[in-house]
């Protein structure tokens, strides 16, 4: 027997048709890649995406193709989407960050058919567009009177584009099932592989992500997703923020400290979301100009581990409580968030800062399991470290075009490549990238824990640990340091600092200085690049020994 309660296909356009109606004079607000600060609304944007959508039908794009944006978050990126999937057509986000070879690859891999790019990018495509051949026409994210003069391929000015329209457009029928946005993984080994949302998927998702033990998001907040709508389907932002109704305040091209800060305060944000780099340099440029947050009660942290003295600063400096988050492309991409859940007791506050140092327990439509190398269940005793395998709605189930292969196990769980450790609640908290950890002397010495602790030191502005061969243990741990600005710090201070606060055996073999860290495209520490630098290195100890 079937239920009889209505078909009613979940589809990203039905979410601002929600916010248009329900919450229509409800302000987007956005910094401009031109400078100043623009508003608008719900209804607005509802408005001009139909215009996109139709005006995207006029150039020939139909359901099932892919359209990229190579943009910042600001409102036009918002009615992008929202045209594109109104159109029934796919979204593809491009990482400008990548290399050039690989933004060409993806393009090329995902056949984009239409780019719209932002004016900061206008001279990377440029280059770039001879190895473009699919894209037929630039519609570049500006009004007329910003246009430059660009050799881009049957190139447009945004506002002019659609002003060709009128808007008189029914957004397309689908499948809930169909795809709605493609965005690549990052791909630090191999080629970038495309996850593909579906419709379905992201309004799960979504619904998911507002909730109060997830983003916490109601029609009272206003959130800006400091997190670029290239990285990971945005966090879901441009999906979860109209459905709830609360403001959106979109940060364009500047994300420096200063900048975040400024909307922050102006804007009235109640919730921000991001990386932690990002908020390395808002608590910087706080603490160096003795400013405070009047209004922000929630940050979202995800994205790599957030070390305890960022969630510490946040909570006991700026009264902002902290939600740690772990997710991943493939999984559109929430897959847990820290809370303190009742089953801890009233812990005090450094129990309150152990329990968020872990990226915490998946929400409703994310299982989760910890998995020995053999596939063999570990247990939830919050010590044994275990691949991460997940498994539910908005968790993908192949990549674009099926490369890579099968990518899940026998009961469908997909590999994170991630370990963890999950704890006797639920709480599970990423101890490496599998192949990050080191293995000295058949143990796993966390990585990802080593870095934590060395960035609370005062003087650490940046940490990160590699494996480096070793003739007995196989593989010790090095410590590299970027020192804060103008600090001086001694090998044996870092060594004294951890002491007593991790096992002996973890203790890295040595500490080396550097001025700089390299990162992925997406914030993270590009430890590939660090084994690079440091595959000559052998430890003092151990060139002693020999
Ligand atoms: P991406 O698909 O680019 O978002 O990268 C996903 C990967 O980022 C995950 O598999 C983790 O390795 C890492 N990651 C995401 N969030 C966290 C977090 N809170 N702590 C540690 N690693 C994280």
């Amino acid at each position: 027997m079937l239920g009889l309660m209505q078909d009613w296909p979940l589809l990203c356009h039905r979410v601002i048709d929600h916010a248009a109606i329900q919450h229509g004079g409800r302000e987007v607000v956005s910094r401009s890649v031109e400078g100043p600060l623009h508003r608008t609304t719900y209804r607005e944007v509802r408005r001009r995406a139909m215009q996109v959508a139709q005006r995207l039908g006029r150039d020939g794009i139909k359901a099932g193709d892919r359209v990229a944006t190579l943009a910042w978050n600001t409102w036009r990126h918002l009615e992008a989407w929202y045209g594109i999937t109104g159109l029934g057509a796919v979204y593809h986000t491009i990482n400008p960050r990548l290399f050039p070879d690989q933004i060409a690859y993806i393009a090329n891999h995902a056949e984009d058919r239409l780019m719209f790019v932002d004016l900061t990018f206008v001279p990377l495509v440029e280059k770039l567009q001879e190895r473009l051949p699919t894209i037929e026409r630039y519609v570049v994210l500006t009004d007329a009177a910003h246009m430059p003069q660009t050799s881009l391929r049957n190139a447009v000015a945004y506002e002019e584009w659609i002003a060709e329209v009128d808007g008189d457009f029914a957004w397309v029928t689908l499948d809930e099932n169909a795809a709605a946005g493609m965005c690549y993984t990052s791909g630090t080994t191999g080629n970038p592989k495309g996850v593909v949302y579906s419709h379905r998927s992201n309004v799960l998702h979504s619904m998911m992500a507002v909730a109060p033990d997830a983003f916490d998001l109601s029609v009272r907040d206003a959130i800006m997703p400091v997190v670029p709508f290239f990285h990971a389907n945005g966090w879901s932002i441009a999906f979860s923020a109209p459905m709830t109704g609360c403001k959106l305040v979109l940060p364009g091209a500047k994300l420096d400290g200063a900048s975040v800060y400024e909307l922050l305060e102006s804007e009235g944000v109640t919730m921000t979301a991001g990386v932690p780099t990002v908020w390395l340099a808002l608590l910087a440029h706080m603490e160096a100009n003795g400013l405070k947050l009047s209004t922000l009660r929630r940050a979202l942290i995800g994205g790599s581990a957030c070390p305890r003295a960022m969630i510490q600063k946040f909570e006991q400096t700026y009264n902002v409580h902290v939600a740690h988050a772990w997710g991943m492309t493939e999984m559109s991409p929430i897959g847990s968030i820290c809370g303190i859940k009742p089953d801890y007791g009233t812990p005090d506050f450094e129990g309150v800062l152990d329990i968020k140092m872990k990226q915490g327990s998946a929400p409703f439509t994310v299982e989760m399991k910890i998995a020995d190398d053999a596939g063999k269940d570990v247990p939830w005793d919050g010590k044994t470290f275990g691949r991460l395998m997940v498994r539910g709605v908005c968790v993908a189930r192949e990549y674009f075009r099926g490369e890579g292969g099968d990518i899940l196990d026998p009961d469908g769980f997909f590999d994170t490549g991630d370990v963890a450790t999950i704890d006797p609640y639920g709480n599970m908290q990423i101890t490496d990238r599998a192949k990050d950890v080191i293995k000295s002397g058949g143990e796993w010495i966390s990585t990802i824990e080593l870095e934590n602790l060395a960035v609370g030191h005062p003087k650490v502005a940046e940490a990160a640990v590699i494996g480096v061969r070793h003739p007995k243990w196989d593989e010790r741990p090095l410590l590299v340091i970027v020192p804060k600005k103008d600090e001086k710090i001694e090998k044996d201070e870092i060594i004294a600092f951890m002491q007593g606060k991790i096992a002996k055996w973890w203790m890295p073999d040595d500490v080396v200085f550097v001025d700089e860290i390299p990162h992925t495209a997406t914030g993270k520490i590009q430890k590939t690049a660090l084994r690079e630098r440091f595959k000559d290195y052998t430890f003092p100890t151990q060139a002693a020994a020999e």
